[in-house]
């Protein structure tokens, strides 16, 4: 018999009954045995072109080491330079896939361009090799397990500035001309783009109506704020995530930690680092 303690100091159920996963909200053995039975192959999707390229071996390496630890892993490695990536030594349960992208001729495109992507890359590869499929930024690093706590239909990750006092700094789109438009004073959480998952099935709607958002906003000459993360969030809100992850799975590096993020599993990488 485990006894699960409890966290008292964070909201970990929703008002639409979705739990939040903090440290002590979970056993992570009683999941993985779970899981383990399964069988269940887990897909992660990433980036890295133009300078982002440096982040792949500190990406590929901690994910190796602490992502979904025991679980088969299908890495989906989308760069630009592919020759460059034969040395990277994988857990021998995981498998790298690199796929190569051309070279967009600024970053807004590749932003824009992720979710479009990933959806054609479901129907045509990844539906049937995984039963999941997160969508990882390249520029983060993991410090500390992130297992089977994770799995569930549609999942999307707080963002840090969340439990900050820098909470003004982003925020949903509001222009109601743009396909991400939110009505003032709704909005359940902010999710972070860096991080969202889900089976591949949801996370195939989710990436097309995403990109159709930004198509459509395209054509009316209008970027939302936030590129990709404000479509996300939209979509978050009228698709009600069935888990979402505290920022303890993303956490933003520039920000003072609050003693309610125990552990950070998951963080970006400096900022500067990236000129
Ligand atoms: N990216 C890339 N090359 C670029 C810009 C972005 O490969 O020149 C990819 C990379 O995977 C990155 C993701 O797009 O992690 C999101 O961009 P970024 O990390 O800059 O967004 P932020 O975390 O600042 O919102
Ligand atoms: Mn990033």
């Amino acid at each position: 018999m485990y006894i699960i303690p409890r966290r008292r100091d964070v909201l970990v159920l929703t008002a639409w009954l979705a739990p939040v996963v903090w440290e002590g909200t979970f056993s992570r053995d009683i999941l993985n045995a779970h899981y383990m039975q399964k069988n269940l192959v887990t897909g992660v999707v990433t980036f890295a072109v133009k300078k982002y390229v440096q982040f792949i071996e500190g990406f590929m390496s901690s994910a190796n080491k602490y992502f979904l630890t025991g679980h088969q892993v299908n890495l989906y490695l989308f760069t630009e330079n592919p020759e460059q990536i034969s040395h990277l030594h994988m857990a021998p349960e995981n498998h790298l896939f690199v796929i190569p992208v051309q070279n967009h001729s600024w970053w807004q495109d590749i932003s824009m361009s992720h979710m479009d992507i990933i959806s054609r890359y479901i129907c045509s590869q990844f539906q049937y090799e995984v039963a999941y499929l997160y969508s990882i930024d390249i520029d983060v690093q993991l410090f500390e397990h992130i297992g089977a706590e994770i799995i569930d239909t549609l999942v999307g990750t707080i963002i840090s500035w969340q439990y900050t006092a820098r909470c003004e700094s982003k925020s949903y789109e509001t222009r109601t001309e743009s396909q991400a438009a939110i009505p003032k004073g709704e909005g359940d959480f902010y999710y972070t783009a860096s991080f969202y998952r889900g089976s591949v099935a949801k996370v195939c709607k989710l990436t097309r109506a995403c990109f159709k958002g930004v198509m459509k906003d395209r054509e009316n000459g209008i970027e939302a704020r936030c590129r990709d993360e404000s479509h996300l969030n939209k979509y978050l809100l009228y698709h009600k995530p069935t888990r979402l992850l505290s920022p303890e799975y993303y956490w933003d590096e520039e920000l003072s930690q609050p003693c309610i993020i125990q552990v950070k599993r998951m963080c970006s990488v400096h900022k500067d680092s990236k000129k």
